[in-house]
């Protein structure tokens, strides 16, 4: 099925229509488009993924590249000597930033974390560009649970997220919801 993607109409009609194309009812056809727009672009591979978990990875990695890519070669935190911005500003003797008492950091994250990536203090955003989560257009591929799980699962591998992610239980996501809140919580003191 070819997409035209030129127009800001097209384009606004694609993205309107996008719940239907990630549908049941496209389970069997293959999405086409001439776009050199990076995002659509690789919103239609992903629907060109049949595999959910398999699509899920796809659209997670991919958006932790764009973040990635965006700050490359930047230290936007500022880190130096072990401080970031705000402990620096602070001296309160604090180290490894947002980082500091979660068992994935080892004076710098383990992982891949989408929220952690997504998540920027006033400190940074005076200083940077940064995405927000509305920005990162194939996200939109997510349903409305996982999205709110893509926004939050602070403090967890990649491996981790995505298997939030795969559930299709909305009791799990609640149970998940409050333990990260107890947990963030506990590590932000
Ligand atoms: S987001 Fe802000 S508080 Fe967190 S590590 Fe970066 S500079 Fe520090
Ligand atoms: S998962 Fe998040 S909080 Fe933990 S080390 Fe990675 S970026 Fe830091």
């Amino acid at each position: 099925m070819n997409i035209a993607l030129s127009t800001d109409k097209e384009i606004r009609k694609f993205y309107n229509r996008l719940y239907l194309y990630k549908s049941i009812f496209y389970k069997g056809i293959k999405f086409r488009s001439n776009t050199k727009d990076v995002d659509l672009k690789n919103i239609i591979k992903a629907l060109n993924i049949k595999k959910r978990k398999e699509r899920i990875a796809f659209i997670y990695d991919t958006a932790c590249k764009k973040i990635d890519d965006l700050n490359k070669g930047i230290n936007i935190c500022g880190f130096k000597n072990g401080q970031c911005f705000v402990q620096q500003k602070k001296d309160n003797g604090k180290y490894d930033g947002c980082c500091r008492r979660c068992k994935y950091n080892n004076h710098g994250c383990t992982t891949s974390n989408l929220a952690c990536k997504l998540f920027n203090c006033s400190e940074v955003k005076d200083r940077y560009k940064v995405y927000k989560y509305e920005d990162i257009k194939i996200l939109k591929l997510l349903n409305l649970r996982q999205r709110e799980l893509v926004r939050s699962d602070y403090f967890s591998t990649r491996e981790e997220v995505l298997k939030d992610l795969y559930s299709r239980s909305f009791l799990y996501s609640v149970t998940k919801k409050a333990i990260r809140q107890a947990k963030w919580n506990f590590l932000k003191k």
